[in-house]
């Protein structure tokens, strides 16, 4: 009997190999069904080339448990190995593959680094198993090998009798892995990394149900029959052809990825590229509005149908992490650091082309049915004005078809929009205004101002907007954007008419001592304005520019840490065309003079919604008292 030792410079390579991998001891059953899959795929192509003539049937692997015996068995139908073979693969390639794995890992920053689920092969059985046997019949005409192998270097190898072609890996499961000699256990490994390989996958038996016999009564029980549980689906729909399928398809398969979705997706963008780099999947647009599952049902990523991860950050764009789907990609590094992926040529184009397809994808949708996409609007902006934010490519994309509803519900491009407005609402430096609100409740009344005034206004309540704004801003020179309550409209939108004064400039100047007696010091810049006599009297504006700052702050913008906190910071812009402000002016009595700047300056406050606590509840009483 044959007997040898493994040739490796780590004497025991094992114990390493164990230790490194603690968290990931579970992936040896992908890497064992993988080389089966191989296995099978290469049988199959050597009978389509006609060098193996003999019919082979319909291939599968199959899982077996042995929980008395403690082992666990992988047998799959494919080539097999001679004796040759085994020492070539197993005691050489295989081990040599071990030990660069180890060679790696030892440099990589463990904790940050490595993606855990990399291609150990063969040898990441001895994390489970303290003795590995295979027993293998190669197509060649040549007899059986039986090898096994106790987790020490040395191996022992004799014939076996096996008559069937392929190969049957026994794992005798260490007793501090028993949980992988559990059904339900390696049931979930199957489903986790296996659930689309391309070789149907047999983990016993399940019974299905037959027709009922025509003479069978009523309350007798359907016959069952026991059938193979074959626990994968060969051909997922990312591996067909676009043509070949439909909508219903392209739906089932979300259902089959994530069974625990019960919403549709919006739609659906299928990749397929061959070159400069392989790249298959289907990436879906899910309602993202209100879902919990967002973080679990994650985009999956698969190299030749095999499971990798959920965790493709750094492969697909940030702003895509949010999609669902597969990708599927024997192109993408995983023995890297995630610091070498990043600047990974192969990686970045991969992640530039996912970037361009989905940008293309969403104009043609956009194009063909424009109603749909403004119904769909909703519930997809977050990812597009989160892409426009971050990918420059995909701003310039977006261009097209990215949408700007106003608040009563129109939707435009901006470039529509532009000219929508260009007749109506330019500054003093000619820049198109662009008005906007970031929450029609609350803003209502500045809204209704504004609309009072023939000026369009859009809803533009993304938790981003504002760095969204500062960056259309900046492409576009002639273009500023100001919230509804961010000044006041007669100022800020120049019209060719400006409101003359009704006042002399020695009421304005009597006018302004009389309101800073009261307001002077309530912490707001005063301004007084002849605008509209039939606008509001007083109003509260907050700058734009501080204002924006200060979300910008909040929602974590670049650069603008460290800042310290931005101050709060209001106007409150009096018009002095306003009846009102006139009774002001030419009340007699202080007492009655500053009751009503005090009330005006209140409902001024309110309807800017900062009226709240104790001035609220002095507010109601004064108010009572008025009405009484
Ligand atoms: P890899 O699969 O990455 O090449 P492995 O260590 O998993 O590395 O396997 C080494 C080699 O052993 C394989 O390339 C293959 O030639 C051979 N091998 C492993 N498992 C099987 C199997 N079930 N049937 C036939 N050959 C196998």
């Amino acid at each position: 009997m044959p007997s040898g030792k493994i040739n490796v410079s780590v004497e025991n390579i094992f114990p390493l190999i164990k230790k490194f991998l603690y968290s990931d001891h579970e992936i040896f059953l992908r890497e064992l069904v993988s080389n089966a899959t191989d296995a099978t795929l290469k049988l199959q192509h050597l009978v389509s080339v006609g060098e193996i003539k003999e019919d082979i049937g319909d291939p599968i692997i199959e899982i077996k448990i042995d929980k008395k015996g403690k082992r666990l068995h992988i047998l799959d139908q494919g080539i097999g190995m001679t004796e040759t073979e085994i020492k070539k693969y197993i005691n050489e390639v295989a081990f040599s593959g071990a030990e660069d794995f180890l060679e790696k890992y030892k440099d990589a920053d463990k904790d940050s680094g490595i993606i855990g689920h990399f291609g150990l092969g063969f040898y990441s059985s001895f994390m489970v198993a303290d003795k590995v046997e295979i027993i293998s019949k190669s197509h060649k005409d040549e007899p059986g090998v039986h090898w096994s192998c106790d987790g020490t270097p040395k191996f022992t190898l004799k014939k076996s009798k096996r008559q069937e072609r392929g190969t049957e890996i026994i794992l005798h499961i260490a007793d501090d892995s028993k949980e992988f000699l559990d059904d339900s256990r390696i049931r979930e490994l199957l489903n986790k990394y296996n659930k689309f390989m391309p070789v149907p996958i047999k983990f016993g038996t399940r019974k299905e149900a037959l027709p009922k016999p025509e003479d069978a009564k009523p309350e007798d029980p359907a016959p069952t029959k026991e059938v193979d549980d074959i626990i994968n689906n060969p051909t997922p729909a990312w591996t067909k052809k676009p043509a070949k399928l439909k909508d219903e398809d392209y739906n089932a398969f979300y259902k089959e990825l994530y069974p625990m979705q019960f919403e549709e997706p919006l739609f659906n963008i299928h990749l397929n590229v061959d070159y400069p780099f392989n790249l298959t999947g289907i990436l879906y647009f899910p309602r993202l509005s209100q879902d919990l599952n967002i973080q679990k049902d994650r985009i999956q990523l698969y190299q030749n149908q095999v499971f990798i991860t959920d965790n493709v950050e750094n492969i697909v764009p940030e702003f895509l992490t949010m999609l669902r789907g597969v990708i599927d990609s024997p192109d993408i590094p995983l023995n890297v650091s995630r610091s070498y992926l990043q600047a990974d040529g192969a990686v970045k184009k991969i992640s530039s082309y996912i970037t361009r397809k989905v940008a293309d994808k969403l104009n043609s949708l956009f194009k063909k049915d424009r109603e749909d996409f403004e119904k769909k609007w909703n519930d997809i902006k977050i990812v597009i004005e989160y892409g426009m934010l971050t990918e420059d490519k995909f701003f310039e994309k977006a261009e097209k078809f990215a949408l700007y509803p106003t608040v009563d519900g129109s939707y435009y491009t901006l470039s529509e929009f532009k000219e929508k407005i260009s007749a109506n609402q330019t500054d003093k430096n000619d820049k198109l205004v662009v008005l906007y609100a970031s929450d029609s409740e609350a803003q209502h009344s500045y809204i209704e101002a504004a609309k009072a005034k023939g000026y369009e206004v859009l809803l533009m309540d993304s938790p981003i907007i504002s760095h969204l704004v500062q960056k259309l801003e900046s492409a576009n020179e002639k273009l500023t954007f100001a919230r509804v309550d961010a000044d006041n409209l007669d100022k800020l939108i120049q019209k060719e008419e400006s409101q003359p004064s009704k006042l002399s400039d020695e009421e304005t100047d009597k006018l302004k001592t009389q309101l800073e007696e009261v307001i002077g010091e309530k912490g707001l810049v005063l301004q007084l304005e002849p605008m509209d006599s039939k606008g509001a009297p007083f109003i509260i504006t907050e700058p734009e520019f501080m204002r924006r700052m200060k979300e910008m702050q909040q929602t974590g913008g670049g650069g603008m840490f460290g800042m310290g906190q931005m101050p709060e910071m209001y106007n409150l812009v009096v018009n002095t065309n306003h009846e009102l402000v006139n009774e002001i002016l030419n009340t007699r009595t202080a007492k009655k003079r500053e009751r009503l700047i005090n009330q005006s300056l209140d409902l001024a406050r309110l309807s800017k919604g900062l009226l709240k606590g104790e001035a609220l509840t002095a507010f109601i009483n004064r108010s009572y008292d008025m009405i009484k």
